[in-house]
């Protein structure tokens, strides 16, 4: 049986979409008698960015089975559905819709991971007359205060130095003072492509086939958001911890021996490859990055995953999510304005739909659209790499991205977009901007057979899109990247560009922007 809600709320303890966990610090001193849980699924966190069905569905499912299980564990819990007659619509409406029917003598919540969030709570109890306190969220490994210090009088924060202080800080890998396999970084010995026989042998991943509460969730959002982007009925993504954990141990003893080698590359029709897919489940907090980084380290201790793939494995969780974590709340809310290549063109219309020419972009959109995921070269390489060689608007390629992935929560995506993809930080993320012809993509992946152009081709009907753009950004920006050693190679082989070839890749650059491709 529910519990009933208390008459006088004591602690009123607001869980967010992306806080799904029960040792949450802002649930420890939770008095069953005295308080009660907050949740609300509103449209506005659907449309202020234009949110897939897939995304959106998978934080209100996980959002729903997070309710029973505290139902179930006897918390009063005020939760409001997304067509709910009362349902204000924003966060902000509802709960100040609360405050004045129920009155708590406190509001509490774990800080939230978005900076947008913070001043919204903090405004509206405010307004209400009653007391916010947020506590500090125990998920990271690292706090926003070890980060400061981490950067303190440092001129580059690269995420390789944060790394090893969080590996020696937690023993992660560690010989004593000294990294396992006398190495930090395998990177040399990871990251290959299928060659031309294509993968065998990749791991089928288990789908976690929708519940009853999945399936209202899929009837609600496609009743209610139905022109927005992706499609529901692949929906198959983990929406509770027990879901979460076998997903993670799949991931341990299937694909992890092989996630270094093929980190990088990529194959038509194969989207999950021999990735963790846990992104999502890490950041609504279903499963904890500690554990995580444990299950990886024990596969290499016991013998089954090699060092290379564990330590490439481990350094995602622990030094890039935690790193882009810290420049996050270091840089904002100045950084979401950053723009150091000033670039200005709207979003191509196909990101939303994947119609266009060029296959990788086809593969990648699509495959994005019909499951809410690509892997992180995709992301990177192809449609990060396109938006940055096209000259994007930052701010638009940075709502794209938070609206189509199921993992897209602002504090990781913002600096992985602005930052890494698109160089819109000028260096704060990335030694140089992520560039290169339609040649890497064909060597990493068998897009381009399967495509009109060449990628060997800057000019000419047959050209590739990325070359042409490639050598058009090296133009374009020539000056103001001269001064970065990174780019000296680059810039050398642009120098060597003819200047009736250099004419006739910006005239066919100026041709690609100005047509559909
Ligand atoms: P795996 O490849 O199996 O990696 C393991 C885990 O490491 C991931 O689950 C993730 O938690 C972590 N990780 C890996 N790379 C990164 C990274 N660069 N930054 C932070 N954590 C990382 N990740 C998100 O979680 N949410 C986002 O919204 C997001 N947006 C991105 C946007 C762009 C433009 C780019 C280039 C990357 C983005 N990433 C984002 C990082 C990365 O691409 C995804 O974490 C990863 O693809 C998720 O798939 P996976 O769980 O199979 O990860
Ligand atoms: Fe993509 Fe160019 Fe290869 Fe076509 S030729 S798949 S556009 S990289």
């Amino acid at each position: 049986m529910k519990k009933k809600l208390p008459q006088d709320i004591r602690n009123l303890i607001v869980v967010l979409g992306d806080q799904l966990n029960t040792d949450s610090a802002a649930l420890r001193d939770f008095d069953k008698d005295q308080d009660a849980v907050w949740m609300a699924e509103v449209a506005s966190e659907s449309t202020y960015v234009w949110s897939s069905k897939i995304r959106t569905a998978l934080f209100l499912s996980a959002m729903r089975h997070f309710r029973k299980e505290l139902e179930d564990q006897q918390y009063s819990v005020l939760y409001t559905e997304l067509d709910a007659k009362d349902n204000k619509g924003s966060l902000d409406k509802q709960l100040k819709h609360t405050l004045s029917v129920h009155q708590p003598q406190a509001v509490k919540l774990v800080e939230p991971g978005e900076y947008r969030l913070q001043a919204v709570f903090e405004k509206v109890c405010t307004q209400s007359k009653i007391p916010i306190e947020f506590v500090e969220d125990a998920h990271f490994l690292a706090s926003h205060e070890d980060f400061a210090r981490h950067a303190e009088g440092r001129k580059q924060l690269r995420m390789e130095f944060f790394y090893r202080e969080m590996r020696k800080r937690y023993n992660v890998l560690m010989n004593g003072d000294k990294p396992v396999g006398d190495n930090w970084n395998f990177d040399a010995s990871n990251r290959k492509s299928f060659g031309k026989s294509g993968p065998s042998g990749v791991p089928e991943r288990r789908l976690f086939k929708p519940d009853t509460i999945t399936q209202d969730v899929i009837q609600c959002v496609n009743d209610l958001l139905a022109d927005h982007p992706g499609d529901l009925s692949n929906f198959s993504w983990p929406v509770t911890r027990k879901q979460a954990l076998q997903a993670l141990n799949d991931f341990i003893q299937d694909c992890l021996p092989d996630f270094g080698t093929y980190q990088d590359a990529m194959w038509t029709d194969e989207p999950f490859l021999y990735h963790s897919l846990i992104a999502a489940c890490l950041n609504l907090k279903l499963l904890h990055p500690r554990e995580v980084i444990e299950a990886a380290e024990k596969a290499f201790q016991t013998g089954d995953a090699p060092i290379e793939a564990v330590e490439g494995f481990i350094r995602q969780i622990l030094g890039w999510r935690e790193y882009v974590r810290g420049i996050y709340w270091l840089y904002m809310p100045d950084y979401l304005e950053q723009n150091a290549l000033e670039a200005k063109e709207a979003l191509p219309d196909f990101y939303w739909t994947g119609n266009t020419s060029m296959y990788c972009m086809q593969a990648c959109i699509s495959q994005t659209l019909q499951w809410g995921y690509a892997h992180h070269i995709q992301r990177l390489m192809v449609t990060g790499l396109f938006s940055l060689l096209y000259g994007v608007n930052p701010k638009e390629i940075h709502a794209w991205y938070l609206a189509v992935y199921v993992d897209a929560v602002e504090w990781v995506e913002l600096p992985n977009t602005l930052g890494m993809s698109q160089y819109g930080d000028g260096g704060i993320m990335a030694s140089k901007p992520y560039v290169a012809t339609g040649k890497y993509i064909q060597r990493m992946s068998n897009y381009c057979q399967h495509c009109q152009y060449d990628p060997a081709e800057s000019v000419g009907d047959k050209a590739c899109p990325f070359t042409t753009l490639y050598w058009d950004f090296l133009i374009r920006h020539e000056n103001k990247l001269q001064n970065n050693n990174r780019m000296r190679m680059q810039l050398r082989n642009l120098q060597r560009l003819q200047g009736d070839k250099k004419k006739a890749i910006q005239q066919r650059a100026r041709a690609l922007r100005s047509q559909a491709i």
